[in-house]
Protein backbone atom coordinates (compact mmCIF):
# COMPACT_ATOMS: atom_id res chain seq x y z
CA UNK A 1 0.00 0.00 0.00
CA UNK A 2 1.05 3.32 -0.51
CA UNK A 3 2.91 5.31 2.44
CA UNK A 4 0.81 8.71 3.79
CA UNK A 5 1.47 10.87 6.58
CA UNK A 6 -0.29 13.11 8.65
CA UNK A 7 1.10 15.82 10.70
CA UNK A 8 -0.41 19.23 12.75
CA UNK A 9 1.48 22.43 12.71
CA UNK A 10 1.60 25.89 14.06
CA UNK A 11 -1.44 27.15 16.54
CA UNK A 12 -4.03 24.06 17.18
CA UNK A 13 -7.92 24.28 17.07
CA UNK A 14 -10.62 22.00 17.55
CA UNK A 15 -11.81 19.48 14.85
CA UNK A 16 -7.90 18.97 14.33
CA UNK A 17 -8.84 15.50 15.42
CA UNK A 18 -11.36 14.66 13.73
CA UNK A 19 -9.50 15.13 10.41
CA UNK A 20 -6.81 13.29 11.91
CA UNK A 21 -8.77 10.64 12.56
CA UNK A 22 -9.92 10.53 9.41
CA UNK A 23 -6.88 10.49 7.24
CA UNK A 24 -6.35 7.34 9.38
CA UNK A 25 -9.09 5.93 8.80
CA UNK A 26 -9.73 6.20 5.38
CA UNK A 27 -6.00 5.25 4.56
CA UNK A 28 -6.12 2.29 6.06
CA UNK A 29 -9.58 1.39 4.27
CA UNK A 30 -7.80 2.25 1.03
CA UNK A 31 -4.75 0.13 1.51
CA UNK A 32 -2.09 2.76 2.29
CA UNK A 33 0.18 2.32 5.33
CA UNK A 34 -0.60 5.79 7.55
CA UNK A 35 2.00 7.34 9.64
CA UNK A 36 1.46 9.80 12.78
CA UNK A 37 3.96 12.39 12.49
CA UNK A 38 3.95 13.96 16.28
CA UNK A 39 5.25 17.32 16.85
CA UNK A 40 4.43 18.99 13.40
CA UNK A 41 7.63 19.57 11.34
CA UNK A 42 10.00 19.15 14.18
CA UNK A 43 8.78 15.53 14.60
CA UNK A 44 9.18 15.19 10.59
CA UNK A 45 13.02 16.72 10.56
CA UNK A 46 14.02 14.70 13.81
CA UNK A 47 12.35 11.24 12.80
CA UNK A 48 12.56 8.49 15.38
CA UNK A 49 9.76 7.51 17.57
CA UNK A 50 8.25 10.48 15.92
CA UNK A 51 7.17 8.96 13.04
CA UNK A 52 4.96 6.08 13.87
CA UNK A 53 2.28 3.82 12.30
CA UNK A 54 -1.16 4.44 13.11
CA UNK A 55 -3.66 1.61 13.71
CA UNK A 56 -7.63 2.02 13.18
CA UNK A 57 -7.51 1.85 17.24
CA UNK A 58 -5.54 4.53 17.72
CA UNK A 59 -7.45 6.92 16.45
CA UNK A 60 -9.88 5.80 18.75
CA UNK A 61 -11.72 8.36 21.11
CA UNK A 62 -10.16 11.58 20.08
CA UNK A 63 -13.42 12.99 17.85
CA UNK A 64 -13.81 14.47 20.76
CA UNK A 65 -10.66 16.24 21.92
CA UNK A 66 -9.93 19.88 21.40
CA UNK A 67 -6.12 20.76 20.41
CA UNK A 68 -4.29 18.14 18.43
CA UNK A 69 -3.17 14.59 20.26
CA UNK A 70 -0.31 14.36 17.56
CA UNK A 71 1.28 17.82 19.08
CA UNK A 72 1.54 20.66 16.83
CA UNK A 73 5.13 22.69 17.06
CA UNK A 74 6.80 25.58 15.28
CA UNK A 75 9.69 24.82 13.94
CA UNK A 76 12.82 26.56 12.51
CA UNK A 77 14.80 23.86 11.20
CA UNK A 78 12.25 22.95 8.46
CA UNK A 79 12.97 26.78 7.36
CA UNK A 80 16.00 25.51 6.50
CA UNK A 81 17.03 23.35 3.81
CA UNK A 82 19.12 20.80 5.35
CA UNK A 83 15.80 20.30 7.93
CA UNK A 84 13.95 19.62 5.01
CA UNK A 85 16.71 17.28 3.52
CA UNK A 86 16.20 15.55 7.19
CA UNK A 87 12.79 15.14 6.85
CA UNK A 88 12.67 14.00 2.80
CA UNK A 89 15.49 10.76 4.15
CA UNK A 90 12.94 10.11 7.32
CA UNK A 91 10.17 10.06 4.73
CA UNK A 92 11.68 7.90 2.26
CA UNK A 93 13.26 5.30 4.86
CA UNK A 94 9.17 4.29 5.80
CA UNK A 95 8.34 4.59 2.04
CA UNK A 96 6.08 7.73 2.54
CA UNK A 97 5.60 9.94 -0.35
CA UNK A 98 2.22 11.16 0.58
CA UNK A 99 1.87 13.94 3.17
CA UNK A 100 -1.06 15.70 4.66
CA UNK A 101 -0.49 19.16 6.56
CA UNK A 102 -3.13 20.26 9.19
CA UNK A 103 -2.05 23.83 9.69
CA UNK A 104 -2.21 27.55 8.63
CA UNK A 105 -0.91 29.48 5.50
CA UNK A 106 2.64 29.06 7.35
CA UNK A 107 2.39 25.31 7.27
CA UNK A 108 0.70 25.10 4.67
CA UNK A 109 3.88 27.49 2.20
CA UNK A 110 6.37 25.21 3.93
CA UNK A 111 4.80 22.25 2.52
CA UNK A 112 4.39 23.49 -0.81
CA UNK A 113 8.12 24.17 -0.74
CA UNK A 114 8.77 20.62 0.55
CA UNK A 115 7.22 19.15 -2.58
CA UNK A 116 8.74 21.34 -4.91
CA UNK A 117 12.77 20.75 -3.41
CA UNK A 118 11.25 16.94 -3.55
CA UNK A 119 13.27 15.32 -6.38
CA UNK A 120 16.74 17.81 -6.06
CA UNK A 121 16.85 16.81 -2.67
CA UNK A 122 16.38 13.33 -3.16
CA UNK A 123 19.24 13.57 -6.10
CA UNK A 124 21.24 14.99 -3.14
CA UNK A 125 20.49 12.12 -0.84
CA UNK A 126 21.24 9.61 -3.40
CA UNK A 127 24.70 11.09 -4.21
CA UNK A 128 25.32 11.24 -0.72
CA UNK A 129 24.53 7.11 -0.76
CA UNK A 130 21.50 8.13 1.74
CA UNK A 131 18.87 6.05 -0.02
CA UNK A 132 19.33 3.68 -3.31
CA UNK A 133 18.84 4.30 -6.93
CA UNK A 134 15.61 2.14 -6.33
CA UNK A 135 14.26 4.59 -3.62
CA UNK A 136 15.17 7.28 -5.86
CA UNK A 137 12.98 5.72 -8.99
CA UNK A 138 9.93 4.59 -6.17
CA UNK A 139 9.86 7.88 -4.08
CA UNK A 140 10.54 10.25 -6.98
CA UNK A 141 7.66 12.42 -6.52
CA UNK A 142 5.91 14.21 -3.00
CA UNK A 143 1.98 14.44 -2.89
CA UNK A 144 1.07 17.10 -0.61
CA UNK A 145 -2.74 18.05 0.54
CA UNK A 146 -3.42 20.38 3.16
CA UNK A 147 -6.45 21.76 5.06
CA UNK A 148 -6.86 24.18 7.16
CA UNK A 149 -6.92 24.22 10.93
CA UNK A 150 -7.52 28.02 12.81
CA UNK A 151 -9.91 29.26 14.69
CA UNK A 152 -9.49 32.65 12.94
CA UNK A 153 -11.56 31.47 9.36
CA UNK A 154 -8.56 33.42 8.24
CA UNK A 155 -7.49 31.42 4.40
CA UNK A 156 -9.16 32.38 1.47
CA UNK A 157 -10.77 29.44 -0.74
CA UNK A 158 -12.50 28.09 2.41
CA UNK A 159 -15.96 28.78 3.60
CA UNK A 160 -14.97 27.73 6.97
CA UNK A 161 -11.29 26.53 9.03
CA UNK A 162 -11.52 23.96 11.00
CA UNK A 163 -11.77 25.22 14.29
CA UNK A 164 -13.89 28.42 14.02
CA UNK A 165 -16.98 27.03 14.74
CA UNK A 166 -15.94 25.92 17.85
CA UNK A 167 -14.05 29.38 19.02
CA UNK A 168 -17.38 31.04 17.48
CA UNK A 169 -19.36 28.50 20.50
CA UNK A 170 -17.04 29.43 22.94
CA UNK A 171 -17.17 33.16 22.31
CA UNK A 172 -21.00 33.06 22.68
CA UNK A 173 -21.06 31.14 25.74
CA UNK A 174 -18.62 34.10 27.50
CA UNK A 175 -20.28 36.72 26.31
CA UNK A 176 -23.73 35.44 27.44
CA UNK A 177 -22.21 34.66 30.75
CA UNK A 178 -20.73 38.55 31.04
CA UNK A 179 -24.01 40.09 29.88
CA UNK A 180 -26.13 38.70 32.97
CA UNK A 181 -23.89 40.58 35.61
CA UNK A 182 -23.04 43.24 33.04
CA UNK A 183 -27.43 43.74 32.96
CA UNK A 184 -27.23 43.30 37.21
CA UNK A 185 -24.45 46.26 37.10
CA UNK A 186 -25.49 48.62 34.31
CA UNK A 187 -21.64 47.73 33.23
CA UNK A 188 -19.93 48.21 29.65
CA UNK A 189 -18.03 45.25 28.90
CA UNK A 190 -15.01 45.67 26.25
CA UNK A 191 -14.30 41.88 24.90
CA UNK A 192 -11.28 41.04 22.88
CA UNK A 193 -11.19 38.22 21.23
CA UNK A 194 -8.81 36.53 18.57
CA UNK A 195 -7.78 37.29 15.04
CA UNK A 196 -4.54 39.02 14.78
CA UNK A 197 -5.33 40.11 10.88
CA UNK A 198 -9.32 38.55 10.66
CA UNK A 199 -12.00 39.85 12.04
CA UNK A 200 -14.66 36.93 11.33
CA UNK A 201 -14.84 35.79 15.12
CA UNK A 202 -15.31 39.22 16.13
CA UNK A 203 -18.16 40.15 13.62
CA UNK A 204 -20.06 36.72 14.17
CA UNK A 205 -19.52 36.87 17.55
CA UNK A 206 -21.16 40.45 17.58
CA UNK A 207 -23.90 39.39 15.57
CA UNK A 208 -24.63 36.66 17.86
CA UNK A 209 -24.67 38.07 20.63
CA UNK A 210 -26.22 41.78 20.20
CA UNK A 211 -22.70 43.51 20.52
CA UNK A 212 -23.23 47.58 20.43
CA UNK A 213 -20.01 48.13 18.23
CA UNK A 214 -17.00 45.77 17.05
CA UNK A 215 -13.76 46.24 16.07
CA UNK A 216 -11.84 44.60 13.16
CA UNK A 217 -8.64 44.95 11.47
CA UNK A 218 -9.59 44.64 7.71
CA UNK A 219 -12.19 47.34 7.74
CA UNK A 220 -11.34 49.87 10.34
CA UNK A 221 -13.24 52.33 11.58
CA UNK A 222 -13.21 56.23 10.46
CA UNK A 223 -11.39 58.48 12.23
CA UNK A 224 -14.30 60.11 14.25
CA UNK A 225 -15.05 56.27 16.31
CA UNK A 226 -14.31 57.70 19.36
CA UNK A 227 -17.60 60.38 19.13
CA UNK A 228 -19.81 57.21 17.22
CA UNK A 229 -18.91 54.54 19.02
CA UNK A 230 -20.22 57.11 22.54
CA UNK A 231 -23.17 58.09 20.61
CA UNK A 232 -24.34 54.78 20.18
CA UNK A 233 -23.41 53.46 23.63
CA UNK A 234 -25.37 56.17 24.75
CA UNK A 235 -28.38 55.85 22.59
CA UNK A 236 -28.82 52.29 23.67
CA UNK A 237 -28.77 53.52 27.47
CA UNK A 238 -31.35 56.11 26.31
CA UNK A 239 -33.34 53.60 25.24
CA UNK A 240 -33.34 51.65 28.44
CA UNK A 241 -30.03 49.18 27.70
CA UNK A 242 -28.52 48.36 31.26
CA UNK A 243 -25.51 47.20 29.55
CA UNK A 244 -23.31 47.89 26.79
CA UNK A 245 -21.12 45.29 25.09
CA UNK A 246 -18.19 46.21 22.66
CA UNK A 247 -16.58 43.35 20.74
CA UNK A 248 -13.00 43.73 19.52
CA UNK A 249 -10.43 41.50 17.91
CA UNK A 250 -7.00 41.47 19.12
CA UNK A 251 -5.67 42.96 15.83
CA UNK A 252 -7.53 46.02 15.66
CA UNK A 253 -6.51 49.28 13.70
CA UNK A 254 -7.59 52.25 13.13
CA UNK A 255 -6.99 54.05 9.53
CA UNK A 256 -3.46 54.66 10.40
CA UNK A 257 -3.00 51.15 10.99
CA UNK A 258 -2.22 52.03 14.79
CA UNK A 259 -3.89 49.16 17.41
CA UNK A 260 -7.24 49.95 18.29
CA UNK A 261 -6.99 48.06 21.82
CA UNK A 262 -9.36 47.21 24.85
CA UNK A 263 -7.63 49.60 26.96
CA UNK A 264 -8.27 52.39 24.25
CA UNK A 265 -11.50 51.65 23.85
CA UNK A 266 -12.25 51.76 27.38
CA UNK A 267 -10.38 55.02 27.93
CA UNK A 268 -12.59 56.66 25.42
CA UNK A 269 -16.09 55.39 27.19
CA UNK A 270 -14.21 56.15 30.61
CA UNK A 271 -13.58 59.68 29.76
CA UNK A 272 -16.71 60.30 27.59
CA UNK A 273 -19.63 58.60 29.43
CA UNK A 274 -18.30 57.72 32.54
CA UNK A 275 -19.56 54.20 32.22
CA UNK A 276 -18.93 51.40 34.89
CA UNK A 277 -16.57 49.64 31.99
CA UNK A 278 -14.34 46.41 31.94
CA UNK A 279 -12.00 44.48 29.87
CA UNK A 280 -12.72 40.53 29.19
CA UNK A 281 -9.32 38.96 27.26
CA UNK A 282 -11.08 35.74 26.21
CA UNK A 283 -7.48 34.76 24.84
CA UNK A 284 -6.95 30.68 24.49
CA UNK A 285 -10.54 29.89 26.00
CA UNK A 286 -11.67 30.40 22.47
CA UNK A 287 -9.03 27.82 21.38
CA UNK A 288 -9.58 24.76 23.76
CA UNK A 289 -12.38 22.58 24.55
CA UNK A 290 -14.46 20.13 22.79
CA UNK A 291 -15.34 20.47 19.09
CA UNK A 292 -18.45 21.46 18.27
CA UNK A 293 -20.70 19.29 16.15
CA UNK A 294 -19.91 21.29 13.20
CA UNK A 295 -15.99 20.65 13.50
CA UNK A 296 -16.31 17.49 13.77
CA UNK A 297 -18.13 16.79 10.56
CA UNK A 298 -16.02 19.14 8.59
CA UNK A 299 -12.75 17.59 10.28
CA UNK A 300 -14.28 14.26 8.62
CA UNK A 301 -15.25 15.27 5.69
CA UNK A 302 -11.95 17.44 5.29
CA UNK A 303 -10.00 14.12 6.21
CA UNK A 304 -11.63 12.11 3.46
CA UNK A 305 -11.44 14.37 0.80
CA UNK A 306 -7.29 15.09 1.45
CA UNK A 307 -6.61 11.24 1.32
CA UNK A 308 -8.73 11.12 -1.77
CA UNK A 309 -7.15 13.88 -3.73
CA UNK A 310 -3.67 12.18 -2.44
CA UNK A 311 -4.57 8.93 -3.71
CA UNK A 312 -5.76 10.63 -7.16
CA UNK A 313 -2.85 12.51 -7.83
CA UNK A 314 -0.76 12.78 -10.62
CA UNK A 315 2.92 14.23 -11.33
CA UNK A 316 0.81 17.26 -13.16
CA UNK A 317 -1.37 17.80 -10.25
CA UNK A 318 -0.71 20.80 -8.04
CA UNK A 319 -0.64 20.75 -4.06
CA UNK A 320 -4.11 20.57 -2.83
CA UNK A 321 -5.59 22.01 0.20
CA UNK A 322 -9.29 20.92 0.70
CA UNK A 323 -11.60 23.62 1.26
CA UNK A 324 -15.25 23.49 2.24
CA UNK A 325 -17.41 25.42 -0.65
CA UNK A 326 -20.64 25.97 -0.01
CA UNK A 327 -21.52 22.63 1.87
CA UNK A 328 -19.21 20.49 -0.64
CA UNK A 329 -16.07 19.34 -0.30
CA UNK A 330 -13.33 20.41 -2.86
CA UNK A 331 -9.93 20.53 -3.84
CA UNK A 332 -8.32 23.74 -4.61
CA UNK A 333 -4.69 24.61 -5.62
CA UNK A 334 -3.11 25.11 -2.14
CA UNK A 335 -0.33 28.06 -3.68
CA UNK A 336 -3.17 30.16 -5.34
CA UNK A 337 -4.95 30.07 -1.84
CA UNK A 338 -2.19 30.98 0.01
CA UNK A 339 -1.63 33.56 -2.49
CA UNK A 340 -4.40 35.25 -1.82
CA UNK A 341 -4.35 35.21 1.43
CA UNK A 342 -1.40 37.08 1.38
CA UNK A 343 -3.00 39.49 -0.91
CA UNK A 344 -5.51 40.16 1.94
CA UNK A 345 -2.70 40.77 4.34
CA UNK A 346 -1.30 43.31 1.77
CA UNK A 347 -4.09 44.94 0.88
CA UNK A 348 -4.03 45.94 4.76
CA UNK A 349 -0.29 46.95 5.36
CA UNK A 350 -0.81 49.02 2.30
CA UNK A 351 -4.31 50.64 3.83
CA UNK A 352 -6.76 49.69 1.24
CA UNK A 353 -9.10 48.78 2.97
CA UNK A 354 -12.05 47.68 0.61
CA UNK A 355 -9.63 45.37 -1.07
CA UNK A 356 -9.24 43.69 1.66
CA UNK A 357 -12.59 43.49 2.67
CA UNK A 358 -13.04 42.33 -0.85
CA UNK A 359 -10.72 39.78 -1.23
CA UNK A 360 -11.53 37.79 1.89
CA UNK A 361 -14.49 37.43 0.45
CA UNK A 362 -16.94 34.49 1.97
CA UNK A 363 -14.02 33.50 4.48
P1 LIG B 1 -1.13 29.81 12.42
O1 LIG B 1 -2.24 30.36 11.55
O2 LIG B 1 -1.60 29.10 13.61
O3 LIG B 1 -0.06 30.82 12.71
P2 LIG B 1 0.66 28.75 10.46
O4 LIG B 1 0.77 27.43 9.81
O5 LIG B 1 0.44 29.93 9.56
O6 LIG B 1 -0.47 28.63 11.54
P3 LIG B 1 3.40 29.45 11.05
O7 LIG B 1 4.04 29.69 12.37
O8 LIG B 1 3.44 30.49 10.01
O9 LIG B 1 1.92 29.00 11.40
O10 LIG B 1 4.06 28.13 10.41
C1 LIG B 1 4.17 26.93 11.14
C2 LIG B 1 5.44 26.21 10.73
O11 LIG B 1 5.42 25.94 9.32
C3 LIG B 1 6.70 27.00 10.94
O12 LIG B 1 7.16 26.91 12.27
C4 LIG B 1 7.66 26.35 9.97
O13 LIG B 1 8.17 25.15 10.48
C5 LIG B 1 6.74 26.02 8.81
N1 LIG B 1 6.82 27.08 7.80
C6 LIG B 1 6.14 28.25 7.76
N2 LIG B 1 6.51 29.00 6.70
C7 LIG B 1 7.46 28.29 6.05
C8 LIG B 1 8.27 28.51 4.88
N3 LIG B 1 8.16 29.62 4.15
N4 LIG B 1 9.15 27.54 4.54
C9 LIG B 1 9.27 26.41 5.25
N5 LIG B 1 8.55 26.16 6.36
C10 LIG B 1 7.67 27.07 6.76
Amino acid sequence: GKGIAVLTSGGDSQGMNAATRAVVRVGIYLGCKVYFIKEGYQGLVDGGDNIVEASWSSVSGIIHKGGTVIGSARCKDFTTRPGRISGAQNLVDRGITNLVVIGGDGSLTGANIFRQEWPGILDELLAQKKITEEQRGKYGHLNICGMVGSIDNDFCGTDMTIGTDSALHRIIDCVDAIVSTAYSHQRTFILEVMGRHCGYLAIVGGLTTEADFVFIPENPPLPDWPQRLCDKLGQEREAGQRLNIIIVAEGAIDRNGDPISAEKIKQVVVDNLHQDTRITVLGHVQRGGSPSAFDRVLGCRMGAEAVMALMEATVESPAYVVSLDGNQAIRLPLMACVEKTKAVAKAMEEKQWDLAVQLRGRS
